[in-house]
C-alpha cells in the first residue's frame, strides 16, 4: 500500500528537483509531472515484484493497436488509495487537487475497442492477473475535433508534448523488426496499470519505432544533410499517427507496417521472456496466451511461426503451438470492417511473413478445406479463427451472429472454439471517479467495497429513499456539466432540463441521424403547440467523425444547424435544446455520463456488437432509449425490460425484409417522416457542398454501393418516437417511478463491470 505521506513528500522533492519551486509556486502542468514522477518511485518496488511474478507464470498478453485510456493522474491516485488525503494535504498548501484535470487525455485509441482494452488492464491488475498489454505509442493521436460554423474541422493532437509522464521507456528491452525495407527499432514504452486495493501493478508496453542509424555520419561529412536523417523519419513514421478511422483501412501500406511492427515486437517480447527460463520451445503453450483484439494484431501468428522456424522448429510444430496460444475477439459484423490485405502489400512490407500466409492457406485448405486467401487477399479474420484456439464476440447477440453470419463453416467444422465474452468497463473509472456523489449514496446503501467488487450491488434493495437521493444528485451532476459546457466548450444547457444523451463515434449505422430527424420532428410539432405535456429537454450529442467519412461529417452539420436554429427560436428554446459537445473523449464522457437521464442507444438491431457507452450511463443511472441490439438486450434483462424504453424492429424482422425493404413508401405515407427527411433539403439549412442532400438520397434512393436506408432509419422512426416521448412524459408526470427506473439500472450494473468480463476470460480461455 501506498504511504501518502511519502508520496507528498516525493511530490515536494520532485518539485524542488527539478523546477526548483515549492509547491504552492508549482503551475498545474509541474504539479502534474511531479505527481507523476513520484507515484513512479512510490510505485516502483510494486511494479518490479508484479512484473517478475507475472514472468515466472502462465501469462496472458493482450495485443491491441488501440488502448484509449484516458487521464491518468487522478485515475491513479484513486487507485492507489491516496485520492483523499493527498487532497486534504495540497488543500494546507493552498493547492486545489482539481489543477489536475488540465491533463491532456492520452490519444493512443479511436473509441470503443480501445476503451475496451484499457478497461481490461485495469480490471486484470485489481483482480491480481498476470495481463500484458502490448499497443504502440503514437506520436500524434486521434485528432482534436472543432466545431467551425457547423462542421466539423480536425487539428492535430499533440498529447506528448506535455502530458506523457506516465512512461518508462525501456531502451534496453528494445527489439529489431524487419522489414522489406530495411530494419526498424521497436522502444517500449511501459505504463503502468494500478490494480485497486491490491499491490499489483499491471504493464502496458507501448511499442516506439526508431531507426537503428539514426543519422549517417558518412552521409552528412559529405553534405548531404535531408539524406542523413532519411532513415530516421522512415523509421518513426510507422508510429507517428492513429488512424482516426474505426472501420476501413486507409494509406495501407503504412498501417499494415504499424499492425506488423506491433505484432513482431511483442512477439519477440514474449519469446524472449519465455526463454529466460525454457531451453525447448514444448512449453511455450502453457506458459502464454496471447488474445488478439480485433484482427489489426494478426500478423502476431505467422511471426511467431517465423520466429519459431528460424529457431529450428518444425513448420507443423510451430503452427500447433500457435494454435494453442493464439485466442481471438472479434468486435464487429460490418464487412466494410472486415480486414483483408491485398497479398502484393504484404509482400512488399515482409515477404517471409507473405511466404507464411500463404504456406498457412495451403495447410487451412488442406486440413480443413477453407482458404484464407481469396482474390489474392488475405482474411485476416479467417485466419485468426483458423490459427486460435478460442473465438469469442463481445455480447450475446454478437456472439451468436459471429457463428452463424461471420464464420459460419468455420463454426461447422470447430463448435468448441466458439465462445462469448460480454463486453464491461471498469466501475473505478466509469463510477468511482467520474462520480463520487454516487459513490458515496452507494457506500450509505450496499456496505462493502463495491469498487472493488459491483456484483455487491445484487440484491440491494432499491428504496424510495435511495432514488429519491439518487434524482438529488443528479441535479448536481448536471449543474457541473452544465457549467464545465460553459467554461470549456462555450456551450449554454440548463441544468434544470432532462439531459438526453448520445456519444459515440460518429457512424451511420450508430444512427445520430435517426435521433437528428426525430428531433426535428418534435421541434416542429412544439413550434406547432402541440406536446404541451413534455417536459424542457436538453438534447446532447458528442462524437468524431472520420476525417474522410462525409456522410458521418453531414450529420454534424445538421445537429448543429437544428442546434442553432433551437436556440434562437423563442417560441422553443424553453422547451428544448440541442447541443452538439466538441471533441468527445473519455475525459468529456467522465463529465457527460454522470449527467444523463436518457442513454440513447439506436443501432438497427444486429449492427452495434455490443456497446460499452451504454454500460458506463446505466451504471451512473440513466436509463436507456434503446433498440434490441448488442450489450442494451443483456442491459434491458439485468435492469428489467420495464426499466428501459426499448423500440424498433428486432433482428429477424429486419433480415425478413432486407431484400424487399422500400423506404419510400413510408417517406411517401407518413407525414413526419416526409417532414423530417425533407429538412434536410429544405429547412434552409446551409449545405454549399450539398453534403445533406446526399444524406437525403442515401435514405431515399441509395448509393451504388448500398439499398436505400440501409440503416432503417425510416422504419424505425415511428417508434423510435412514440418510445422517447413515453420516457419523456414520465419523467415530467413520475419522477418518483423514473428515479427509481434509474435506481434499478444502477444496481443492476454489477453484471457489467469489466471485473467480470476478466474473470471469464482469464477462466474459460486463459486459464490462468
Ligand atoms: C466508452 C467510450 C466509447 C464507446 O462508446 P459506444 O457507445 O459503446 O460506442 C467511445 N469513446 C469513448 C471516449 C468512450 O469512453
Amino acid at each position: 500500500m501506498i504511504n501518502t505521506k511519502n508520496l507528498y513528500k516525493d511530490i515536494c522533492r520532485v518539485l524542488k528537483a527539478r523546477h526548483g519551486v515549492s509547491l504552492k509556486d508549482a503551475t498545474p502542468h509541474m504539479l502534474a509531472e511531479a505527481v507523476a514522477q513520484a507515484s513512479l518511485l512510490q510505485l516502483g518496488d510494486d511494479w518490479t515484484k508484479s512484473r517478475q511474478k507475472l514472468e515466472k507464470q502462465r501469462f496472458a498478453a493482450y495485443l491491441s493497436a488501440e488502448f484509449l485510456t484516458g487521464r491518468a493522474i487522478l485515475n491513479n491516485l484513486l487507485s492507489m488509495g491516496v485520492m483523499e488525503e493527498l487532497k486534504e494535504l495540497l488543500a494546507k498548501k493552498g493547492v486545489d487537487i482539481n489543477v489536475l484535470e488540465e491533463e491532456k487525455d492520452p490519444a493512443l485509441g479511436n473509441g470503443g475497442l480501445g476503451r475496451l482494452a484499457a478497461c481490461f488492464l485495469d480490471s486484470a491488475a485489481t483482480l491480481d492477473k498476470p495481463l500484458m498489454g502490448y499497443g504502440l505509442k503514437y506520436r500524434y493521436g486521434l485528432f482534436e475535433q472543432r466545431i467551425n460554423g457547423f462542421d466539423q474541422t480536425e487539428a492535430p493532437d499533440e498529447w506528448f508534448t506535455q502530458d506523457d509522464n506516465w512512461t518508462v521507456r525501456r531502451e534496453e528491452l528494445s527489439v529489431t523488426v524487419p522489414l522489406e525495407d530495411g530494419e526498424v527499432k521497436a522502444v517500449p514504452y511501459d505504463m503502468p496499470v494500478v490494480g485497486y486495493g491490491t499491490d499489483t501493478v499491471g504493464t502496458l508496453r507501448l511499442w516506439q519505432t526508431e531507426s537503428p542509424d539514426e543519422f549517417s555520419f558518412a552521409l552528412f561529412n559529405d553534405y548531404r544533410y535531408d539524406e542523413a536523417i532519411l532513415n530516421k523519419n522512415r523509421a518513426e513514421d510507422i508510429t507517428r499517427v492513429l488512424y482516426p478511422n474505426d472501420w476501413n483501412t486507409e494509406g495501407k501500406r503504412l498501417r499494415l507496417k504499424q499492425e506488423y511492427v506491433l505484432s513482431s515486437a511483442s512477439i519477440q517480447d514474449i519469446l524472449r521472456t519465455y526463454e529466460r527460463t525454457h531451453t525447448s520451445y514444448r512449453s511455450l503453450p502453457e506458459c502464454a496466451a496471447v488474445q488478439l483484439n480485433d484482427t489489426h494484431p494478426v500478423l502476431a501468428i505467422p511471426e511467431l511461426i517465423r520466429l519459431l522456424t528460424e529457431k529450428g522448429v518444425r513448420f507443423e510444430t510451430a503452427c500447433g503451438y500457435a494454435q494453442r496460444i493464439f485466442a481471438f475477439t472479434n468486435h464487429t459484423v460490418m464487412p466494410e470492417a472486415l480486414e483483408a490485405w491485398d497479398m502484393k502489400l504484404v509482400e512488399s512490407v515482409s515477404s517471409r511473413i507473405a511466404a507464411i500466409l500463404r504456406r498457412l492457406d495451403r495447410r487451412s485448405k488442406r486440413l480443413y478445406g477453407l482458404p484464407l486467401i481469396r482474390d489474392g487477399r488475405v482474411h485476416m479474420a479467417d485466419t485468426a479463427v483458423c490459427m486460435s484456439y478460442a473465438v469469442n464476440g463481445v455480447a450475446k447477440i454478437h456472439s451468436e451472429l459471429v457463428k452463424t453470419q461471420l464464420f459460419p463453416d468455420w463454426y461447422a467444422r470447430f463448435p468448441e472454439r466458439f465462445q462469448n465474452k460480454t463486453n464491461g468497463v471498469t466501475q473505478r473509472r466509469w463510477l468511482a471517479l467520474c462520480n463520487p456523489e454516487l459513490t458515496k449514496l452507494l457506500d450509505d446503501i450496499a456496505g462493502g467495497d463495491f469498487v472493488k467488487d459491483l456484483d455487491l450491488l445484487d440484491g440491494v434493495k432499491p428504496t424510495a429513499k435511495a432514488a429519491k437521493a439518487l434524482g438529488e444528485l443528479k441535479k448536481t451532476k448536471k449543474q457541473q456539466l452544465s457549467r464545465w459546457l460553459k467554461e470549456e466548450k462555450g456551450l449554454d444547457v440548463p441544468p434544470e432540463f432532462a439531459f438526453d444523451i448520445q456519444i459515440k463515434r460518429l457512424h451511420e449505422y450508430k444512427r445520430q441521424l435517426l435521433n437528428a430527424l426525430s428531433l426535428y420532428d418534435i421541434y416542429m410539432d412544439i413550434k406547432e403547440g402541440k406536446l404541451k405535456d413534455l417536459p424542457p429537454v436538453a438534447f446532447l450529442f458528442g462524437g468524431k467523425a472520420a476525417p474522410g467519412y462525409a456522410r458521418a461529417k453531414a450529420v454534424i452539420r445538421y445537429i448543429n444547424a437544428l442546434a442553432d436554429r433551437v436556440a434562437a427560436d423563442k417560441d422553443v428554446n424553453r422547451r428544448m435544446r440541442i447541443c452538439f459537445v466538441p471533441n468527445y473523449n473519455c475525459s468529456a464522457a467522465e463529465k457527460l455520463i454522470p449527467a444523463a437521464d436518457f442513454s440513447e442507444q439506436i443501432s438497427p438491431a444486429g449492427t452495434e456488437a455490443s456497446g460499452t457507452g451504454n454500460m458506463k450511463l446505466m451504471m451512473n443511472g440513466a436509463v436507456t432509449i434503446g433498440t434490441w441490439d448488442g450489450a442494451n438486450i443483456e442491459i434491458a434483462q439485468a435492469a428489467g425490460e420495464e426499466n428501459e424504453f426499448i423500440f424498433g424492429a428486432r433482428i429477424e424482422e429486419l433480415d425478413s425484409i432486407r431484400e424487399t425493404y422500400d423506404p419510400k413508401q413510408i417517406y411517401e405515407s407518413d407525414e413526419r417522416v416526409k417532414r423530417a427527411v425533407d429538412s434536410l433539403t429544405d429547412a434552409g439549412f446551409p449545405d454549399e457542398d450539398g453534403a445533406l442532400k446526399e444524406l437525403k438520397t442515401s435514405l431515399l434512393e441509395g448509393a451504388s454501393w448500398h439499398r436505400p436506408d440501409q440503416y432503417f432509419l425510416l422504419k424505425d422512426f415511428a417508434s423510435y418516437r412514440e418510445a422517447r416521448l413515453k420516457a419523456y412524459r414520465l419523467y415530467a408526470q413520475d419522477k418518483k417511478a423514473f428515479d427509481m427506473m434509474c435506481l434499478k439500472n444502477v444496481l443492476a450494473a454489477g453484471f457489467f463491470s469489466s471485473d467480470r468480463t476478466i474473470r471469464q476470460y482469464c477462466q474459460e480461455i486463459w486459464k490462468i
